[in-house]
């Protein structure tokens, strides 16, 4: 079971990524407008209220989640979250959206991947230019 914290576009489309695929996904936000950015073929589970109550993240049935994925847009929050549900809970993977890169280093765990936009984006960039290059051969 997946559990998705913030529905943020990201949040969404993986929601509606893991509910297509069949995979039991519960979404978490505290604005029930955001999940307008769900896939309409979203058949999961919507809960609204604040993920940093620990009451929400039970009615989204996180000690079941083998993955959590934090994407509010307060690194922060995300950050907080992440250590409580590793603390807490016993999901596989933890997968949390930082913007700034160099909160990183606060969550060295096995168990957490970082997802930071900014540098998947500079990584896209360099690779353009290296595939022009190889073209250029
Ligand atoms: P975005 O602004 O597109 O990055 O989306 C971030 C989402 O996270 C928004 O829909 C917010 O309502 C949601 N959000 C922010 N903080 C919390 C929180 N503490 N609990 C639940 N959802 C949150």
């Amino acid at each position: 079971m997946v559990v998705v914290i913030g529905c943020s576009r990201l949040g969404a489309s993986i929601a509606s990524l893991n509910s297509e695929q069949g995979v039991y996904t519960s979404i978490v936000d505290k604005n029930d407008h955001a999940f307008k950015k769900l896939d309409p073929s979203y058949s999961g589970f919507k809960i609204v209220g604040d993920a940093e109550d620990i009451k929400t993240l039970e009615k989204a049935k996180i000690g079941d989640a083998t993955e959590v994925v934090i994407t509010t847009d307060d690194d922060n929050i995300n950050i907080y979250l992440a250590c409580f549900v590793l603390k807490y809970y016993d999901p596989t993977d933890i997968v949390v959206r930082l913007h700034d890169e160099n909160k990183r280093v606060l969550l060295n765990d096995p168990k957490i991947t970082v997802i930071t936009p900014s540098l998947l984006s500079f990584y896209l960039y360099k690779n353009l230019w290296n595939d022009d290059e190889e073209d250029d051969k």
